[in-house]
């Protein structure tokens, strides 16, 4: 029996010995589709054979800052596969898990002003990745007592992958348990498969639901870097999916906003390939990195009163709003208008500022301006007090940027310092505007 062979008899054989739903983890890489593709093919030959098929769950994960054409290529690929499923009635549900809106990338770093992520500050892992895969894969388990988690996870990838995999401990049964997640059984089928292999198959076989041309059109774009060489591995680094999956950050296509690698040369090397749609992306990310490393784009004091960097300055995160719809609005990403940022997203940004002082809606009123269909959120009783007091417009202004700190500060019971940042801020406002004058 050959190994192919052999992979079917396993994943046929864990199929009906029990109850529990297989869960295939897909990530759109090769290894992930290798596995979907013989999940599929075994349910087919199952539903020849007059076998009542029991659920089998689909699911991948968009961290809502995938590369705009890795995203659209899984949201499409995962289209053709619900439609091929219930063409076929194979019992399938396919899922795309995202992060809570007010965890976003987005959210966290332009709303809360989250410096972008680095090593020591890596804020969106857990956010973006673990969580939202943690809470779904929860919920199956919950709803079904157990399941079987099906990995692309394979030796020859890398000396780490393999010690990563032969350290898992087996059951009889050659499953190991997933590490945060009870009762949820996982399997690796394809293990022992050679990167020449899955590519033997992956030519040799199309893909039931259709074809996997857009596949190997992403991996031939994303696999040269600049100085030439190729790269490889899977394409995803969903940690909760996959507990076996690459450290994030040094995947081939990661979040295109992550400053957790200093220098993204798999982007850098697309840009260079002739992949122009990409160049606003990578210079965005570039400002991100830059940024964050620059005193004077950061407020000088943390959200806990003490003294040192801290979030980006509302200024900044102003700035940063701005360019995304600037992008957006200047983009096609392949000929296709993309929405880098969801209106949901401005929203909870919107009420993130109106929390660090930000009486003028700008987040609203930017989305606005680049053609949202959003609604300003009146904040009646600022407004209110602006009316009672007065004010000319100039010091609107002032009384806004003053009102900022003490909104920021609200909550805090050491106020020490808050008189001296008042003065401070009360001091530049004059000197700009004598400046300007
Ligand atoms: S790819 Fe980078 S930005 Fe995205 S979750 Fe991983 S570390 Fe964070």
């Amino acid at each position: 029996m050959n190994k192919l062979q052999k992979t079917k008899q396993l994943l046929k054989h864990h199929y009906l010995s029990n109850d529990r739903p297989l869960v295939v983890t897909f990530s759109g890489g090769k290894d992930s589709t290798v596995v979907l593709q013989l999940v599929i093919e075994m349910l087919l030959e199952l539903k020849r054979e007059g076998q009542e098929l029991k659920k089998t769950y689909v699911v991948s994960s968009d961290t809502t800052v995938e590369m705009p054409i890795i995203a659209s290529y899984l949201e499409n690929i995962l289209e053709s596969i619900d439609i091929f499923s219930q063409k076929e009635d194979l019992n399938i549900s396919v899922n795309l898990i995202k992060p809570k809106v007010e965890e976003s990338f987005f959210a966290l770093m332009i709303g809360k002003g989250y410096p972008a992520p680095n090593q020591w500050f890596r804020w969106c892992t857990d956010r973006l990745k673990i969580r939202p895969a943690t809470y779904f894969l929860e919920s199956l388990v919950k709803k079904n007592q157990s399941i079987l988690m099906l990995l692309g996870v394979r030796l020859d990838e890398s000396v780490s992958r393999a010690n990563s995999i032969n350290s898992r401990e087996l059951n009889f049964q050659g499953l190991s348990m997933h590490e945060q997640i009870p009762n949820a059984y996982v399997l690796s089928p394809i293990k022992d498969w050679t990167t020449l292999e899955v590519w033997q198959y992956l030519n040799s076989k199309s893909a039931p639901w259709g074809s996997h041309e857009s596949m190997m059109k992403l991996y031939s774009k994303g696999a040269t870097l600049p100085d030439g060489t190729v790269r490889d591995g899977d394409a995803d680094c969903n940690i909760a999916l996959n507990p076996e999956a690459p450290s994030c950050g040094k995947t081939r296509f990661g979040c295109w906003t992550c400053t957790v690698i200093e220098k993204d040369r798999s982007m850098q090397g697309m840009v260079q390939n002739g992949e122009e749609w990409m160049k606003p992306l990578w210079e965005y990310r570039e400002m991100l990195l830059d940024y964050r490393n620059r005193e004077d784009k950061r407020n000088h004091r943390r959200r806990n009163a003490q003294l040192g960097l801290g979030a980006f300055n509302l200024d900044v995160r102003k700035e940063l709003l701005e360019k995304l719809f600037i992008i957006e609005a200047t983009n096609d990403f392949l000929e296709r208008k993309v929405e880098l940022i969801s209106t949901e997203e401005v929203t909870i940004i919107q009420s993130y500022w109106n929390n660090d002082g930000d009486i003028e809606n700008s987040a609203i009123s930017l989305a606005i301006k680049y053609g949202r269909d959003i609604e300003i959120y009146q904040n009646h009783e600022i407004e209110e007090l602006l009316i009672s007091m007065e004010l000319n417009e100039e010091s609107k202004t002032l009384f806004t940027r003053v009102y900022e700190i003490e909104v920021a500060r609200k909550n805090l019971s050491n106020r020490w310092g808050i008189l001296g940042e008042i003065e401070e801020r009360v001091e530049n406002y004059f000197k700009g505007q004598f400046i300007e004058n």
